[in-house]
């Protein structure tokens, strides 16, 4: 695995706590350009080349996770789950609260089944009936080395599944930090090139909508995940996306209430992979949106579109991806941006 990708997915970022990402994302884009600042809102935005037009390009590096809201007088943390997360996949989780203190390693707990009453167990269980051991004792003896408002990630995990298949936390969207870099890198075209890494996107879009704001592109694409359909229970007319199929191409978000893309761009980044021979699928989304919702009715509409990797288990502690589809984005991205510059 891409060891630079590796570091990026395991770094620790839950919205509004993305100190440990946007540092690696700081030091990575100023390898490429002098020109890279952290906004008052905490987006890394890095600027690179000259021309009259200017082109931003997204991704968010916040994850979801969890955060430490009450410590009982036994040492167990409670916890609210920032993000959209499915309580299901909870219990039995290892996670890592990033304390002022360093890495506090825990345990998501409950109430075990056999200690269930038949009745109860018909009750989905909540994460409010959910718990984090950090194998302290007391309230005391878990001060010491947490404290109320903590971030909480799931345990780093990201390494090779079979093939270019590859698994870790934050899939969501760290493919898509990653890809930022790729095209900082690669992009040589005269105009005025704007990268960033977003906050708070998991929680509101918020890191796309004050970026968007300042630069002002004349052109964007927000980069992100979305989710594959190759997966037992789920019916092609649900997703038909696959992993290893190429770069997602978003028509419409969230049944509309996202981002619907202009018939322009739409033709740009289709007519651009036909001609590069980018391998594509074409994404209309029910649920679920993107930075690219944001910056798309920011100001007086900015021209956008958004590519996405697919990916299985959104949202989950462990999410998988196919390097080539990353790949794919990235070129895609690349080349829309020189055809775009050119037209
Ligand atoms: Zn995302």
């Amino acid at each position: 695995m891409d060891p630079l990708l590796k570091k990026i997915i395991n770094a620790a970022g839950v919205s509004g706590y993305e100190s440990e990402i946007t540092k690696i994302m700081y030091d990575e884009f100023r390898k490429i350009t002098k020109e890279v600042e952290i906004d008052n809102f905490g987006n890394v935005i890095a600027r690179k080349g000259k021309g009259a037009k200017k082109i931003m390009i997204a991704a968010h590096m916040d994850e979801i996770g969890l955060l430490v809201k009450y410590i009982t007088k036994d040492g167990y943390l409670n916890f609210i789950k920032i993000g959209g997360i499915d309580d299901r996949v909870l219990v039995g989780q290892r996670v890592i609260v990033k304390s002022k203190k360093g890495d506090v390693h825990g345990v998501i707990g409950m109430k075990p089944p056999h200690l269930v009453k038949e009745e109860e167990r018909k009750n989905p269980i909540k994460y409010t009936d959910m718990f984090i051991d950090i194998g302290a004792k007391t309230r005391e003896e878990a001060e010491n080395k947490v404290s109320i408002a903590d971030s909480i990630i799931f345990e780093p995990n990201a390494g090779p599944l079979s093939g270019n298949l590859f698994y870790g936390k934050a899939i969501d969207d760290r493919v898509g930090c990653f890809a930022l870099i790729k095209i900082l890198e690669r992009l040589k075209v005269n105009a005025q090139i704007y990268v960033v890494s977003t906050v708070q996107e998991e929680v509101g879009l918020k890191g796309a909508r004050t970026s968007s704001f300042k630069i002002n592109p004349d052109f964007a694409i927000a980069i992100d995940t979305t989710s594959a359909g190759d997966t037992p229970m789920i019916k092609e007319s649900e997703s038909n996306l696959k992993l290893g199929c190429g770069a997602c191409i978003t028509m419409v978000e969230a049944a509309g209430r996202g981002i619907i893309v202009s018939e322009k761009i739409k033709n740009l980044f289709i007519d651009t992979a036909k001609a590069n021979k980018i391998k594509y699928q074409l994404d209309v989304v029910e649920g679920g949106m993107t930075d690219g919702a944001m910056i798309n009715m920011n100001r007086e509409g900015i021209l956008t579109g958004v590519l996405s990797v697919p990916s299985r288990y959104a949202h989950s502690p462990t999410g998988v991806f196919c390097a080539d589809d990353l790949n794919a984005v990235i070129e895609l991205a690349v080349k829309a941006v020189e055809n775009f510059v050119k037209r």
